[in-house]
């Protein structure tokens, strides 16, 4: 098959920050590497999560799907992949398989794709006609890799998320020696991380956040909270650490950070004494001083936990006076990436280099970066998600676009719903709109006016949701809490589940608070 083209089709994670996906195809034959999601924005009202659109694979046969490392943003789509696209195989290393597999088996699928463990140190792995390679990089969370793929003669490789950290916590580093092995033999076209590509410097070793919990923590009179990623395990483990050091009781809030710990305790690659580790609700017999929380959201975002605790309205933990807030949300914390000799060193040799991971300034300066240590401009590729790229006898060139669009989840359910613009209209031609206008001043809430267009309502429920709307920016506001955002979502939730509770439709609701 030698000379066949291999056609590299990203679709996600370009031009953006999140739901990284890439297909590979040669001679019909397809391998996926990530299969990731990406966090709402604010403008996402009502959306829980964004998938990459698999529309591309339907109906295609993907021999499999590799994971380069379990951040959500690589391996959180991949339940919705599997219900939609046939996937022979899995392949993850060993804790991103573990924390892949509980997750699949939360979503009933835990059958529908055999699950391989990736073993980096026992050689190349032949899936079809793809030959692939697996390279130790060091990340935020354990078990990074960076796969080298080999195809009809042609030569890829994908970083995966990575830095050059020498002093990891889990004390696998980057393998430097392999990459440059790998550089030796040849690389027709390298697919490298851009996120940071725009700050020059030394990634920070993830052991500088230790350092940072470590002199911060113990100057602490109240609770100390930390924000972070469900799957930074590191952060956990360090964090967990001071906290044993200066007497403080560890409480996991947030369900996924809960199940990603043990997971990580159960395969060894976080260690804590059982006595540490609270439940929540013991939280209130254990003087603040004594208590360490970490937290995230129930998807592993690492803000929307924090924000229900900082406004109190969250049902096991409150912050008060005195106590500390650490956000470590960040992937890489201080300042970053080393991707200039990183670039240096790994890429003396590739013949094209398309930067991927990133909005489009980054992939930008990641180009930059690239020209600089030598790769013609002809040779880089700045690619759209959904273009098809294709290695040929002719170069690198983008030959096709396939559709790339996005998929959001509303905990409805997914595919119903295939844009926002979508969603909308079906919302106003089925089940109508809904708006909700509720007017403060001076602290005190006037009894909301409601709008309703298509969406045959009685008015004893007309009613029940102006009182509703009402109750609900009352108790806000007598817990002090007058962030316009905040109250807005709240009137949206509240309402929606009456409507839903009373009807079983869900109309668009648009709330708006006005302050006057
Ligand atoms: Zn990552």
């Amino acid at each position: 098959m030698d000379g066949e083209p291999l056609r590299v089709i990203p679709l996600g994670g370009l031009g953006e920050v999140g739901k990284n996906m890439t297909v590979f195809e040669l001679a019909g034959e397809r391998i996926v590497v990530d299969a990731g999601l990406a966090f709402p924005r604010d403008e996402h009202l009502g959306v829980d999560l964004i998938l990459p659109d698999f529309g591309y694979l339907h109906d295609r046969h993907v021999r499999a799907v590799v994971l380069t490392h379990a951040h959500e943003d690589h391996v959180g789509g991949l339940p919705y992949l599997l219900r939609e696209v046939r996937v022979q195989e899995v392949w993850a290393t060993r804790l991103t398989l573990g924390l892949v597999k509980s997750k699949l088996d939360e979503h009933g699928l835990l059958r529908a794709a055999e699950l391989r463990e990736i073993e980096p140190e026992r050689g190349p792995l032949d899936l079809g006609p793809f030959r692939l390679e697996f390279v130790r990089m060091s990340h935020s969370v354990p078990d990074a890799v960076g796969i080298s793929l080999e195809a009809g003669g042609w030569r890829v490789f994908h970083t995966g998320d990575w830095k050059l950290d020498h002093t990891p916590i889990d004390g696998l580093r980057t393998e430097v020696g392999r990459l440059a092995e790998l550089g030796n033999r040849g690389i027709d076209l390298l697919l490298g991380d851009s996120t940071n590509a725009e700050r020059p410097g030394f990634t920070q070793s993830e052991r500088v956040v230790g350092e940072a919990f470590r002199q911060l923590i113990p100057t602490r009179r109240g609770r100390v909270l930390i924000s972070s990623f469900a799957s930074n395990i590191h952060r956990m483990q360090q964090a967990i650490d001071v906290a044993v050091t200066v007497g403080r009781k560890v409480a996991v809030v947030g369900r996924s950070m809960r199940k990603n710990l043990n997971i990580a305790r159960n395969l060894g690659y976080v260690e804590v004494a059982d006595d540490v580790i609270v439940r929540p609700v013991e939280l209130d017999d254990i003087p603040p001083e004594q208590q360490l929380i970490l937290c995230t959201g129930s998807q592993g975002e690492p803000l929307s936990a924090l924000t229900r605790i900082a406004y109190n309205d969250h049902p096991a933990v409150r912050v008060e006076r005195g106590d500390t807030v650490i956000i470590s949300a960040r992937p890489v914390p201080g300042n970053e990436l080393r991707v200039h000799d990183a670039i240096n060193r790994l890429t003396r040799r590739p013949k094209a280099v398309m930067p991927i991971h990133g909005e489009f300034r980054m992939l930008a300066a990641h180009a930059r970066l690239a020209q600089d240590v030598g790769v013609p401009a002809s040779s880089i590729v700045i690619a759209e998600n959904g273009d098809v790229v294709e290695l040929s006898r002719d170069g690198v060139r983008v030959v096709d676009r396939v559709d790339s669009g996005v998929t959001f989840v509303d905990g409805l359910g997914v595919g119903d719903v295939s844009d926002v613009a979508l969603r909308d209209r079906r919302h106003l031609s089925e089940d109508g709109v809904l708006i909700v206008v509720a007017t403060m001043s001076n602290g005190s809430v006037a009894a909301p006016e409601l709008v309703a267009r298509g969406f045959a309502e009685s008015d004893e429920l007309l009613s029940e949701m102006r009182a509703e709307a009402q109750g609900i920016v009352r108790d806000l506001l007598a817990q002090d809490i007058r962030e316009i955002k905040l109250l807005q979502e709240h009137i949206h939730d509240g309402i929606g589940q009456l409507v839903y509770d009373r009807t079983r439709r869900r109309p668009m609701i648009l709330p708006v608070v006005v302050e006057v």
